[in-house]
């Protein structure tokens, strides 16, 4: 890239992504207001156009919408990750195609770098391209918003989704345009504000994101932080997220859990579920590359329900770092052992891994064999490959298959796996 070459930045994003892919594979769910809940159906995560109208709110329990079901026709589906994963891997896929940098940056979102595109066709053009290509591709409807800084982008977007006439792309290059947004805009709807600062800023005076963007930086930096103050030059047209996007920060801890989808009563059930958290965690951590030197396990009763209450959680430091699964799984079973307490109804459980480390930095133990280290980083990896290649769980510990399923997830009104299973392949009635 030549240096005095402005860059350029178009932010993708789905609109109301979960609820596009069920009415997208449900054509009865076209036009119908559609909810999808978060695991355990307990909230609303995801809404189409149709539900918003009707009022119903991000994170509204799913039992408040019974009314929604009766008097409107309210369809509420359960969140079908195995379809949102692979519809996003598509949709990457169809970005990719369109220009050569792709910052993938949650599920339904990714940046891309147009810089010196606008040599070859107009940004609004461009937007327009890229919204019908992943349209062809996936079936599902972006907005797109094109800017110098990806805060800008994020802008842009907001006002491709708010404004009907935009027909879904914004091009906010131009620095009237994007003053005259900002004016309209709050300064908490600015990406990274939130409502606590937005309501520190608002006590300075500072109301709209144009206040923000017309702040000293410096001044911005003092009484706030340097984060804020990257936040005023991006709202100048000054990149400065850019080299962020790409490299996501190491993770400092993993936590894998999830509520049961009905309690836990029997003490085999539990060290199931412990098992797979502890696998599942395990793998995560050879993603990052990484050993992990400390590791907990908690399980809970229900705060909410009625009868006695138990939460407990033990943590012990590991004899020597490790991401081995059969290691983690050996603590993890004997803390949950050491926890379990009978007549309880539990409904949690679940790991946490921190202090990591780089594999092979830190000092083995007299005793143990080098050869067998790597040996066992061997099978890990080999482990890892199949599950990635066969599907998850493909190959997993015994303790995890335990015929009483109860503490997996409440999935009841799940769609099929369109994309990933043969099974499910939705078919044509002609
Ligand atoms: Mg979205």
């Amino acid at each position: 890239m030549r240096s005095d070459m402005k860059q350029v930045f178009a932010l993708c994003d789905m609109n109301s992504f979960y609820a596009s892919c069920e009415q997208l594979f449900n054509p009865a769910f076209r036009g119908r207001p559609v909810v999808v809940a978060s695991n355990n159906d307990g909230c609303a995560v995801a809404r189409s156009p149709e539900a918003k109208a009707l009022g119903i709110k991000m994170g509204q329990p799913i039992f408040e919408l019974r009314e929604y079901v009766e008097k409107h026709g309210l369809i509420v589906c359960s969140s079908n990750y195995a379809l949102y994963g692979d519809m996003s891997h598509r949709f990457m896929l169809a970005l990719a195609e369109c220009a050569p940098r792709v910052m993938p940056y949650s599920i339904d979102e990714a940046f891309l770098d147009l810089t010196g595109i606008d040599s070859v066709v107009s940004y609004l053009d461009f937007g327009h391209h890229v919204k019908e290509l992943v349209r062809i591709w996936t079936g599902l409807p972006i907005c797109v918003g094109i800017a110098p800084s990806p805060t800008l982008a994020k802008l842009a977007n907001h006002a491709a989704k708010h404004y009907p006439a935009t027909r879904g792309v914004v091009d906010l290059t131009d620095r009237d345009r994007q003053r005259r947004l900002m004016h309209l805009t709050p300064v908490e709807e600015v990406w990274g504000i939130g409502r606590k600062l937005s309501k520190r800023l608002d006590a300075l005076g500072i109301k709209t994101a144009l206040d923000l963007a017309d702040s000293d930086p410096k001044w911005i930096r003092d009484h706030f932080s340097v984060v804020v103050e990257r936040t005023v030059r991006e709202l100048n047209g000054i990149p400065c997220h850019s080299d962020l996007l790409e490299v996501a920060p190491a993770k400092q801890q993993i936590l894998c859990s999830k509520s049961f989808g009905a309690p836990v009563t029997d003490l085999n059930s539990m060290l199931a579920a412990i098992t797979a958290h502890a696998s599942r965690a395990s793998e995560k951590l050879r993603r990052e590359n990484r050993d992990c030197g400390y590791l907990a396990a908690f399980m809970s009763t229900s705060r909410f329900r009625t009868g006695s209450h138990y939460a407990n959680q033990q943590g012990i430091t590991l004899p020597f770092p490790t991401s081995d699964t059969r290691e983690i799984v050996r603590h993890a079973v004997s803390i949950a052992r050491s926890l379990w307490r009978e007549g309880y109804r539990y409904n949690k459980a679940g790991i946490v891994l921190t202090d990591f480390r780089v594999p092979g930095a830190c000092q083995s133990d007299f005793f143990s064999q080098v050869e067998d280290d790597e040996r066992n980083r061997k099978l890990m990896r080999t482990l890892d490959k199949i599950n990635s290649i066969a599907g998850k769980n493909t190959i997993q510990f015994g303790r995890q298959i335990h015929k009483n399923q109860s503490w997996q997830m409440r999935r009841e009104n799940l769609s099929p796996a369109y994309t990933t299973r043969w099974a499910d392949i939705p078919v044509a009635i002609s």
